[in-house]
């Protein structure tokens, strides 16, 4: 929850029809002043209990004492997450709906679903790309993403379209199809062999801005991620499980003269300020051997090692300039 920022919560709040999203999940609401009433569907209800006062957006069961905004009557209604509801309110999705005629309280099993960023017969190259699509896509809705790429003078939107940069906003498991289908089972192992889900069905790079290394030929060699929360528990860096595949920037082996950075962060800072030369080796430990080739290949004459200036930093320049 704390994910989502206050002010899109209030906007959501804000809105959205409430008296709307109750009737669509089926229950019926009758004027009283400036309130509306109805059956209450969270304790067995003969009288009607629940009272909605659209002008606050709020709800509340005079009987029960069940109360709450329109994220928290989703999440309670349909049994979801406030994350899930949130997502289902923002995706427009409920307010369409409207509820079966005879008024029958609508079934759990008819939560909408929000759209899959993911094609069910995508191999894997074309579900990792999918993948950050749905990731570049999701940082411009998220401001301390943004403001972490600012910060680190990396934000501009050339940098970010360019590079594809996107953020981890915990969001692509709620827009999978079910475990427990066939589809979604297939897709959801698919995407733990690539590494993009843990074993947990976690995402691997949650709350963090990844950046995709990304070959002339769109194909995905590895992703990196950056916790935009230093004091949190997560590890600051990180990257897909497996070798770091590719070249980063490979438009940079065009020039006979090429900069090499400890960290995409830094190649991309480089970048920002005119020098589109660079590229990086992951980590100051030895040149990745597909960095070398590529160098060697592209005819490149001179290498500056730009590395970091602390001892695995000038350890690491020594090893890569030998
Ligand atoms: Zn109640």
């Amino acid at each position: 929850m704390p994910m989502i920022p206050e002010e899109e919560i209030e906007r959501i709040k804000r809105e959205t029809d409430l008296a709307a999203v109750i009737r669509s999940r089926g229950m019926e609401l009758k004027p009283q002043g400036h309130d509306l009433v109805g059956l209450c569907p969270f304790h067995e209800d003969h009288d009607p209990s629940l009272r909605v006062t659209p002008g606050k957006g709020l709800w509340r069961c005079m009987a029960c004492g069940a109360t709450g905004n329109v994220i928290q009557f989703v999440q309670r209604f349909d049994g979801v997450s406030f994350r899930h509801a949130f997502e289902l309110l923002k995706s427009g999705k409920l307010s369409a709906l409207s509820g079966p005629a005879n008024g029958a309280p609508v079934k759990k099993s008819t939560v909408p679903k929000l759209d899959s960023p993911l094609a069910p017969d995508a191999d894997d190259q074309a579900a990792l790309r999918q993948v950050v699509g749905y990731y570049h896509a999701r940082l411009k809705e998220n401001p301390p993403a943004l403001a972490y790429l600012q910060k680190r003078g990396i934000g501009s939107e050339e940098a970010i379209a360019t590079f594809q940069l996107g953020f981890v906003d915990r969001t692509l498991g709620l827009r999978l199809p079910q475990a427990n289908r066939k589809e979604g089972a297939a897709l959801r192992a698919r995407l733990t062999r690539l590494g993009i889900l843990r074993d947990t069905g976690h995402e691997h790079l949650r709350g963090r801005i990844v950046f995709p290394v990304i070959a002339e030929n769109g194909g995905i060699g590895t992703v990196y991620g950056r916790a935009i929360d230093d004091g949190g528990k997560h590890e600051r860096h990180l990257f897909l499980p497996g070798p770091q595949r590719g070249v980063w920037n490979p438009a940079a082996l065009r020039s006979a003269e090429v900069i090499v950075t400890e960290g995409i962060i830094d190649a991309l800072t480089w970048w920002r300020h005119g020098f589109r030369h660079v590229t990086t080796a992951y980590s100051a430990k030895a040149l990745p051997e597909e960095l070398l080739g590529a160098l060697i290949a592209a005819k490149v004459r001179r290498v500056f090692l730009s590395y970091d200036r602390d001892p695995s930093g000038e350890e690491g320049t020594a090893e890569a300039a030998a």
